[in-house]
Order: structure tokens, then C-alpha cells, then sequence
């Protein structure tokens, strides 16, 4: 899925702690169980505020390099995204190689919950891409450190309502920022996969006024939520020189990448997908000075783990809402920050979740 940041003379070297996504990885953990056919890694990035939380994804990765590549991306991500939401977590992610809707079982996901387990809660997993409420319950058969179990069996449920719910409070946000109005009504939203989270932000949007345009692989999906939510359709991948003001990308990452980024007509990014920019500083840079106003996914999409943690620390839908409407203040925050520094938002927003591990850090030493 990212494979155009793996450095071919690296991996011939130094083939793991020589990749450019390896960045600091405090462990890696490659699961291999011949009886289910499981194959899986599970990326703990940094463990300095808390647990490494973070889903697990299923997906045919074309190469083992690919899948490598993405699930270090995404637990460093993890650990920035708690790290600016301020919860006392720490980052990790995890993938299986294998094709959700064909190869997926109960068998292969309790072998899975059972690698999880033996990290002895220093990785807690949860819900990604290719996994649903009920592989939650049959890993939480084998180990308790799983969330975003089921409501009946007190957990949290589907994590995606309430993503969607603050990657909506970022749009709102960085349309304050970038429009001198938060008001939806009447702006043309793209939202690129109408997956979980695509849906719902459509629908919040769609309530608002907004002229949604929704883009998918997924045909008969296309068709459905269009004649739900009264929204058009674009087929394919010829989506990114639209004549938008707001693009959503909410299915997978770096679709900002060198291809994309000059054909891009939206004054405004936020969805939900992680990863959105292939090169963090590259594509940073080339927002900021096309004057695009780029709110990071990390901060905006951090609703799920929100209402993951609520099932660790116990507490309710209201603190639940209150922690993700505060996405709107801290996304504004970044806008102006990045403005009086002249940084991009992703530096902006990365440098205080770096300060608040840096300072956790520091106190556990002293
Ligand atoms: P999902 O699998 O339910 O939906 C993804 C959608 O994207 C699917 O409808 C799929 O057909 C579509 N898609 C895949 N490739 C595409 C392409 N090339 N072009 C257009 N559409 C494509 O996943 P989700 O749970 O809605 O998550 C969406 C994104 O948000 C993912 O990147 C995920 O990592 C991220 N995210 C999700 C959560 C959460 O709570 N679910 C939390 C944080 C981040």
C-alpha cells in the first residue's frame, strides 16, 4: 500500500531497523502458526505514555515488504495520535496477510488474539480495515487485551461512529480556518471510501448541507449510499483535480503522494484514512505552500481510540463526545501554530505530541 517510501539499498543492508519507517520501533513481533495459515506483525513503537494501542488490519499485502512498511507506519502513528489527544497511551498497530473476506476465520483470529496475549498486555489490538466488532469478541475469547469489544459484552463497540464524529469537528475546524466560516452548507465534499467511517462523516455532512460527492471501489456500495444520501458519484482513480473545495480521503493512505498533489483542487484535506501524506515533510510542504489547508489525520481521526480507551478507563458516552468535540480546538490550535511558526500542520501537531513524550519520558528517569 506504501511501498513507495521502502529504500531498496536499505533493505538489502539492513532490512529492518534500516527502513525508513522503522523510526524507533521498540519492538516488532512476527507471528507465524502453519495449523491457521497466520501471518502477522505486530509493530509497538513507543510504550513511554501507556500501552501500545492500536487496530490490527487485514489485507492482501502484494509483498511481506509492503506489509512490513505498513504496519511500522501505522504504530508510529498510534503513538502520535494518542500522544496529542492526551491519553496515557502508547503506539502500535498490527497486521494479518490475507484477504478479510476469504481467508479470515475464527481459528486464525483466536492463533492471533493468542501472539497478542503473550505480549502480556504491552500491545492491546483493536478494530482496523478488514476487521469487524465480532473478530474483537472471538480474540477477547483468548486475551483481555483487546478493545472495541461488544456493547453486550462490555465493550465499546464499533469504534468508526465516533471516528467519523471528529475527523466532522477537524472539517469543521480547518473550514473556520481556511473559509472564515465552520458551516458545511453548500461547500463540495469528496469523500474518497464510504467504508465505516466514510458513511457516517457522509452523513453528518450531508445533514449540514454540504454537496457531497463520494467516491469508492466498491460499485454496489456507491450506488446504495447514493440514494441514501442523495450524493454524487465518481468512479475510478481520476478524482484528485475535481473541482472540490474539501477532499475526505477516508480509505487508505498516501494518496497525497507525488502523482496526486499537484492535480489537487480542494482548499481544504481532512479525513479519517492514517497515513494520507506518502512523505510526511515532502507532501507537508507542498500543501502549505500551495496554500492548502491540510488538517493531520493523526489528530482528526483519533475519535476510534477515544472510545477504545474509554473501555480501558471505564468512562461514558459524554466524556466520550467531550473528548472528540475538543478535535475541533486542538485542530484550530494547529492551523495557527503552523501559521506563527511557519510550519506545516504536521510538524506543528507532531512537535506537541513529541514534547508531551519527551516530558513523560523525562519524568520517568528522574
Ligand atoms: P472500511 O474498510 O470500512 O472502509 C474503507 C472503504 O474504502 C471501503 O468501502 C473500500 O471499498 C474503500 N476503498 C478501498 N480502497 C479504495 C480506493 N483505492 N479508492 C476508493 N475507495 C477505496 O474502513 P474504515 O473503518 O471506514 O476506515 C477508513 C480509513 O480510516 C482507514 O484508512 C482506517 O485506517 C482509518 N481509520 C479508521 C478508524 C475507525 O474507527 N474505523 C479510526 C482511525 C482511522
Amino acid at each position: 500500500m506504501t511501498s513507495q517510501i521502502i529504500d531498496a539499498a536499505a533493505i538489502k543492508n539492513d532490512p529492518v531497523f534500516g527502513q525508513l519507517s522503522f523510526d524507533g520501533h521498540e519492538q516488532i513481533v512476527f507471528c507465524n502458526d502453519e495449523d491457521t495459515g497466520l501471518k502477522a506483525i505486530i509493530g509497538i513503537h513507543n510504550t513511554v505514555l501507556g500501552p501500545a494501542l492500536g487496530g490490527t488490519r487485514m489485507w492482501s499485502y502484494k509483498t511481506e515488504w509492503d506489509a512490513l512498511n505498513d504496519v511500522l507506519r501505522l504504530s508510529r502513528g498510534m503513538t502520535y495520535k494518542s500522544a496529542i489527544t492526551g491519553l496515557n497511551l502508547g503506539g502500535g498497530k498490527a497486521v494479518i496477510i490475507g484477504d478479510a473476506k476469504t481467508q479470515k476465520n475464527d481459528d486464525l483470529m483466536r492463533r492471533f488474539g493468542e501472539f497478542v496475549h503473550s505480549l502480556s498486555g504491552k500491545y492491546i489490538t483493536a478494530e482496523d480495515v478488514g476487521m469487524e466488532t465480532r473478530d474483537m469478541d472471538v480474540i477477547r475469547e483468548v486475551t483481555p487485551h483487546v478493545t472495541g469489544i461488544s456493547e453486550s459484552i462490555g465493550g465499546s463497540g464499533n469504534p468508526s461512529p465516533v471516528t467519523a464524529y471528529g475527523v466532522y469537528m477537524g472539517m469543521k475546524a480547518a473550514a473556520q480556518y481556511k473559509f472564515g466560516t465552520d458551516k458545511l452548507e453548500g461547500k463540495k465534499v469528496l469523500v474518497q471510501g464510504v467504508g465505516h467511517v466514510g458513511e457516517t462523516l457522509v452523513k453528518h455532512i450531508t445533514d449540514e448541507g454540504a454537496q457531497v460527492i463520494i467516491n469508492d471501489i466498491n460499485e454496489v456500495r456507491l450506488e446504495e449510499l447514493s440514494k441514501k444520501y442523495n450524493a454524487n458519484v465518481v468512479l475510478g482513480n481520476d478524482i484528485y483535480g475535481l473541482d472540490i473545495d474539501i477532499y475526505a480521503p477516508c480509505a487508505l493512505g498516501a494518496t497525497i503522494n507525488d502523482h496526486t498533489i499537484n492535480q489537487l483542487n480542494a482548499k481544504v484535506i481532512a479525513g479519517a484514512a492514517n497515513n494520507q501524506l506518502a512523505n510526511e515533510v515532502k507532501h507537508g510542504k507542498l500543501l502549505q505552500e500551495r496554500g492548502i489547508a491540510y488538517a493531520p489525520d493523526f489528530l482528526i481521526n483519533a475519535g476510534g481510540i477515544i472510545n477504545v480507551y474509554a473501555e480501558l478507563e471505564g468512562y461514558g458516552k459524554d466524556e466520550i463526545k467531550k473528548k472528540t468535540e475538543n478535535i475541533y480546538n486542538t485542530t484550530l490550535e494547529i492551523f495557527n501554530l503552523s501559521e506563527q511558526e511557519n510550519i506545516t500542520t504536521h510538524r506543528a501537531a507532531f512537535n506537541i505530541a513529541q514534547n508531551r513524550i519527551d516530558t513523560r519520558k523525562k519524568e520517568k528517569n528522574s
